[in-house]
């Protein structure tokens, strides 16, 4: 019997996501799913339109970013040419707090939202509207997309300056029970953030709470990272057990030189917790953070250097110590001067960088900020890095455990059915690469390389990236939550 399917991937090193050791397999795709997965060589009798010679390649599941800002590019650049070129093929949206919809503004947006554009960027009020938009102009990649606390809070409330009070809080309910309906994966907060800072406990966990009632999972950028990094997440697993939740720490770390080392404190703290309750963490693989240039954050202890400014847009690329230097003042008087504006802050230790990583919790995400005129170079490396140098050349894991943290463990913690696996009647995201040659470019000086070593990239069955070519198609979908995919 001949049994037929449209692209037959033979002789493959086959890394299926579940962290298992590798093995020579042939895989075939029939439409958008994944229908055989064998032992190399035994799938003789199949006939398929296109065969794909694997020899001295790896196959694994397309990566999913655990961690993004990418709600607008999705839109706005929607070949996502920095995602898909990593073998990126789904990224999880609306982190920290910051999401399109449901908002919009009459006034320039206040930080951290302006990191995702000005007031036109802001087009969204319902949820569903945003959903439209990918379906109109579908991106390179799927979209898994998280509600955003500060987005709810400056849509709902006269003064984000207090709490929430029952009016507010019913009001965020209701945006909840349209984004959840309408595709949405869950919540996240950033109450690190001016706009998020006054909700407490209470007002998190209420709103949390729906988010679970309808399936949704919830990712919190932390109150602090720094000095009472203990206390935040005391605070995290606090509100997500009383909402119900399941929890994502996002970009573990602890910053600021007073606290490096502490990752040995943080990290058994949370893997307690996971016996109780389900909780994850995300990290990006390197030793600087990214956001919003903060006067509060400026520090003589740690290089700065500024990914954007408004008012000075000749200082992209420099650091701060220069041009506080230059222009004579101090550091602080610098970066008043450069606000609006965005930084990369050279805060952590690689020690705890190493630690964060090699957690069984941990998922990669980038984190990587997009409309950044000279982005952290996670944005463009974050995942061959994680592969080539960190588990091939560093040691600091099997490349199974790093395919692992970026596809089966993501896709189960954000419960993007049927993702994240190769394995019979699957979604065909999958992603064909060198893993001698993996490897990210992208540095701090020169952020936009693409990274070396990804060969072939299939987002829901169809071939959408490939080396020397580009980006070839755009078959991307809102995923998670009760979204149809
Ligand atoms: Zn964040």
């Amino acid at each position: 019997m001949v049994e037929r399917c449209d692209v037959l991937f033979e002789n493959a090193l086959l890394f299926d996501g579940t962290g298992s050791p590798p093995a020579r397999c042939d895989v075939a795709v029939s439409g958008e799913r994944i229908a055989a997965v064998l032992p190399k060589g035994e799938t003789k009798g199949w006939r398929a339109e296109q065969n794909v010679d694997c020899s001295g390649l790896a196959l694994a599941p397309g990566f999913i970013d655990a961690h993004t800002h990418d709600d607008r590019i999705v839109i706005d650049a929607p070949d996502m040419l920095p995602k898909i070129s990593q073998g990126v093929t789904t990224v999880v949206a609306g982190n920290c707090g910051i999401s399109l919809a449901p908002v919009t503004f009459d006034d320039d947006p206040p930080p951290p939202m302006n990191l995702l554009g000005g007031k036109e960027a802001y087009a969204f009020p319902a949820f569903a509207d945003y959903a439209a938009s990918l379906r109109r102009t579908p991106p390179a990649v799927n979209v898994a997309a998280l509600v955003g606390h500060s987005a709810l809070r400056l849509r709902t409330m006269a003064d984000i300056r207090s709490k929430a009070d029952r009016t507010e809080i019913a009001a965020m309910l209701g945006h909840v029970d349209e984004a959840m309906s309408n595709g949405a994966a869950g919540f996240s907060t950033g109450l690190f953030y001016p706009t998020n800072a006054a909700a407490d406990r209470d007002e998190v966990s209420q709103i949390a709470s729906r988010f679970a009632q309808h399936g949704g999972v919830y990712a919190t950028h932390m109150r602090d990272e720094f000095d009472k990094v203990l206390d935040s997440i005391d605070e995290t697993l606090k509100t997500a057990s009383d909402a119900k939740i399941p929890v994502v720490v996002s970009h573990h770390k602890c910053a600021g030189p007073g606290n490096w080392g502490r990752t040995q404190q943080t990290l058994p703290v949370l893997e307690t917790a996971a016996a109780k309750q389900p909780v994850n963490l995300d990290v990006y693989p390197y030793t600087a953070g990214s956001t919003n240039l903060r006067a509060d954050l400026v520090s003589a202890d740690y290089r700065i250097q500024i990914t954007w400014s408004k008012p000075h847009p000749e200082a992209t690329g420099r650091d701060l110590a220069d041009i506080a230097k230059e222009w004579g003042c101090s550091l602080e008087e610098a970066a008043r001067r450069l606000d609006p504006a965005g930084a990369i802050y050279f805060q952590m230790h690689e020690d705890d960088v190493r630690r964060v990583l090699s957690s069984r919790l941990a998922m990669i995400g980038s984190d990587g900020l997009p409309h950044d005129k000279h982005p952290h170079p996670r944005l463009w490396g974050t995942f061959p890095r994680v592969i080539g140098h960190y588990a091939r050349d560093v040691g600091l894991f099997p490349i199974e455990t790093a395919i692992h943290k970026m596809t089966g463990l993501t896709a189960n913690v954000f419960r993007l059915k049927d993702r994240g696996l190769v394995k019979e009647g699957g979604c065909a995201d999958l992603v064909l690469f060198d893993p001698q040659t993996i490897m990210d470019r992208a540095t701090y000086e020169s952020p936009l390389e693409p990274s070396a070593g990804i060969e072939q990239v299939y987002v829901n069955g169809c071939l959408s990236f490939q080396k020397g070519r580009g980006v070839i198609a755009r078959r991307g979908r809102l995923v998670g939550g009760n979204s149809r995919a």
